[in-house]
């Protein structure tokens, strides 16, 4: 059975749930949050569940998530909390508008009302200036939450108007877990993306490319020939890595799952209190070179054969 929002939000931003019950129990919201966070469902979820805890009768502080209206939030069945997503690429004027008539028609269960934007970087200039006037002058009771996960492209006027909640990254345990729930990959191999990501839709989207999955299998050998000292590994760059990776993001994507093997070799050495640490330590090293110099434009083929010998020798 799937988690309510309330568990997930315990899970994943356990601080700022204890920080928010307490404003909430005060009744202190204010009328506009931007939250911003890499995981943007992390973030659409804290934000229903403190729409949850407005409503909410049952507990004074934050929400029960089981009674009547807190499900209906959940299952976006509450006509006083809404959410405005991109059409397409942007989040458009009407959308706006739209959204204006339907609160201004609607307002059965209540007077207050909450407006979620989601992925609020994608607001067209008009579209964030006809938001703007709900924020000078709320109506009633209006609150509203912009969902970001690139704050820089929020609007100024916007930012200055709201309180910014930087909400935490998702912990790779969680974004693990998540993928796994979701897909048929192994345990090791949700742990291996979960190294690479910062958000569980990315984990998601990952797992389901195609290329990224051959190439997955594809590092995973090249790894296990640079453990055993392998020199095979060398011809294996260009055999087999330089075909794969033509384009400069799918060359990175190869050094960084290289990383994340390193990675996670390290966390298992740490966690066992094995004495090697200082090996993955330094291949970890050697790896985020070989990365500023693919950076530095040197070629793929190159910085793969170099990394090579300094791994096995
Ligand atoms: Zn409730």
């Amino acid at each position: 059975m799937e988690k309510l929002i309330k568990n997930r939000v315990e899970e994943e931003q356990p601080q700022w749930m204890k920080i928010f019950k307490r404003v909430i129990g005060k009744n202190q919201l204010t009328h506009a949050y931007l939250f911003e966070g890499q995981d943007i469902d992390s973030a659409y979820d804290f934000s229903l569940w403190v729409a949850q805890g407005i409503y909410c009768q049952e507990v004074l502080e934050g929400s029960c998530g089981e009674c009547s209206i807190c499900r209906r939030i959940e299952t976006s069945d509450f006509p006083d909390v809404t959410t405005i997503i991109p059409e397409g690429q942007t989040i458009k004027v009407d959308q706006i508008r739209d959204i204006k008539q339907t609160f201004i028609r609607s307002g059965m269960e209540s007077r207050t009302k909450v407006l979620i934007v989601k992925n609020a970087e994608k607001m067209t200039t008009s579209a964030a200036n006809s938001l703007l006037k709900f924020i000078e002058e709320p109506d009633g009771m209006m609150y509203i939450f912009f969902l970001t996960n690139n704050i820089n492209k929020i609007l100024p006027t916007i930012q200055s108007r709201c309180q910014h909640i930087f909400l935490k990254p998702v912990s790779k345990q969680v974004i693990a877990s998540t993928l796994e729930e979701d897909s048929s990959l192994s345990k090791k191999q949700t742990e291996l993306i979960a190294e690479l990501v910062d958000s569980k839709q990315k984990a998601v989207e990952l797992s389901s490319d195609e290329w990224f999955n051959s190439a997955r299998e594809t590092v995973s050998k090249w790894f296990q020939y640079l453990e055993k000292k392998n020199a095979l590994a060398f011809v294996f760059v260009q055999q087999y890595l330089v075909k794969m990776a033509k384009e400069k993001e799918q060359q990175f994507l190869i050094l960084d799952l290289l990383l994340s093997f390193y990675r996670l070799k390290l966390k298992e050495e740490i966690a066992s209190e094995q004495f090697s640490q200082r090996d993955s330590n330094e291949a970890i090293e050697k790896i985020l070179f070989a990365r500023r110099k693919l950076e530095a434009n040197v070629s793929f083929q190159n910085v793969c054969e170099q990394l090579v010998w300094q791994l096995l020798f």
